[in-house]
């Protein structure tokens, strides 16, 4: 009999869910081998404490379904050994035969919408990029049938590209700011989507297209899982992202849970307000965190001592705040005070969390990390001056280097999850067996 790890396999047992427990000590094998590779079977049951009879049944299914080879030495990608061949392998008793993931098992697309372009990038199993491909696309002016149809000739494009078919994508998983629920496909309103007058079931209008299951999720929650799955979240069951750039976004993963909010539509820290009083935000309330720290309010500040070009769009805000972080840096001491403030109200922000939510690390990241050198400072101190003692210094703060391919990653997990059977996503509607 298995042992299943903590509250879930009790929760199943419980319920008598034995599909459940399946499914939960399944990802178990395949999240080790894939953390741990080379990894032999003793170890595996070891790391995730089933007994030998479960890690042997598991391994044998993973290793018909092509998922994982036996490591002889031969690169990853080569067909795989299992069935008779695999058996004979054990029959030689051999002492220790190691296990590896087959990477291209399976490949992924994962696709980041933002207001000035299209990101598209093809991975394999292991979120490795195979292809990338970012179309200028100005997607707030254009209607939500012709963005789905862009996208679908840019997808196209970019599997081509890496050299495979589209039969052989297993999802596509497409990240857009704004508030998504991500279990119905249905974006309710996003920046990208704003001509759009009633809420756009994206996921399928895409997946209609493509003939590929599509998911779609809120940006920042899909760097909050590149982080649970390939970043400083591995390992750890809560934890917050903080993403920071034209708005401020989050990602909660809270008991190992990517958390969403009753209605699917929660942890906008972005629009948690500081001060009543304070500026205009998007949103069209006051004092919200991203009306002091987004790049927009970074701009409005450097206004008022500094002379900038006039900025129209999200290119010519980039440029403008591009030029704002070169001269805090270069010394300009008002500039750098406009960077301190900002600094001070997002680790105000930050204490918050920490003291509601007593997160084991709170990561920030985002393109606005590309001033974090002037905001780190300011960020710091005020997260120590606003936690509450007793967790003052047990929540690691880490600010992340940016680049696009996170984004890429996070979008390429949102399917990997399906394909991996997360059990944490249970409500996820991916159904896809490799
Ligand atoms: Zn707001």
């Amino acid at each position: 009999m298995a042992h299943p790890k903590r509250e879930y396999g009790m929760d199943a047992m419980q319920t008598g869910d034995t599909e459940l427990i399946r499914a939960i000590n399944r990802f178990h094998v395949l999240d080790t081998i894939r953390r741990f590779e080379p990894i032999s079977r003793a170890e595996i049951g070891e790391r995730t404490q089933l007994s030998r009879t479960t890690v042997s049944a598991i391994i044998t299914a993973l290793l018909d379904e092509g998922v994982i080879y036996y490591d002889e030495g031969e690169p990853a990608g080569l067909p795989v050994k299992s069935g008779p061949q695999a058996k004979a392998v054990i029959a030689r008793g051999r002492p220790r035969v190691l296990l590896r993931m087959n990477p291209n098992a399976a490949y992924v697309v994962g696709a980041k919408l933002s207001m000035h372009q299209v990101s598209i990038t093809v991975t394999n199993l292991r979120a490795d990029p195979l292809s990338c491909l970012v179309l200028p696309i100005r997607t707030w002016r254009l209607g939500a049938a012709l963005i789905a149809d862009l996208l679908e000739d840019g997808i196209r494009a970019a599997v081509a590209q890496a050299g495979i078919t589209m039969a052989q994508i297993a999802g596509v998983g497409v990240g857009l700011p704004g508030f998504i629920d991500s279990v119905a496909g249905i974006s309710h309103w996003s920046p990208i989507l704003a001509a759009e007058p009633t809420p756009v079931p994206f996921a399928k209008m895409l997946g209609d297209r493509l003939g590929v299951s599509a998911v779609i999720e809120n940006d920042a929650n899909l760097v909050a899982l590149a982080e649970r799955w390939f970043g400083h979240g591995q390992g750890v069951d809560n934890f917050v992202i903080v993403t920071v750039e034209a708005g401020i976004g989050m990602g909660l993963f809270i008991n190992g849970d990517l958390y969403r909010g009753h209605h699917g539509m929660g942890t906008e820290f972005g629009h948690s307000k500081i001060d009543r009083r304070g500026p205009l935000c998007r949103c069209g309330q006051h004092g919200c965190i991203e009306a002091f720290t987004a790049d927009y309010a970074i701009l409005r500040e450097a206004r008022k001592i500094v002379d900038l070009p006039p900025t129209e769009d999200e290119p010519s805000i980039e440029a403008a705040v591009c030029e704002v972080t070169r001269m805090a840096r270069a010394g300009h001491a008002g500039l750098r005070a406009v960077f301190d403030t900002a600094g001070e109200i997002l680790g105000l922000g930050i204490a918050n969390l920490v003291n509601i939510i007593d997160p084991g690390k709170v990561i920030i990241s985002g393109a606005g990390m590309r001033a974090a050198d002037l905001l780190e400072p300011s960020v710091r101190a005020a997260v120590a001056a606003g936690s509450l003692q007793v967790l003052n210094g047990r929540c690691e703060i880490i600010f992340h280097d940016w680049t696009d391919e996170v984004w890429a990653r996070g979008a390429a997990s949102l399917v990997l999850q399906g394909l991996y059977r997360v059990p944490w996503s249970r409500n996820a509607r991916i159904e896809m067996a490799i």
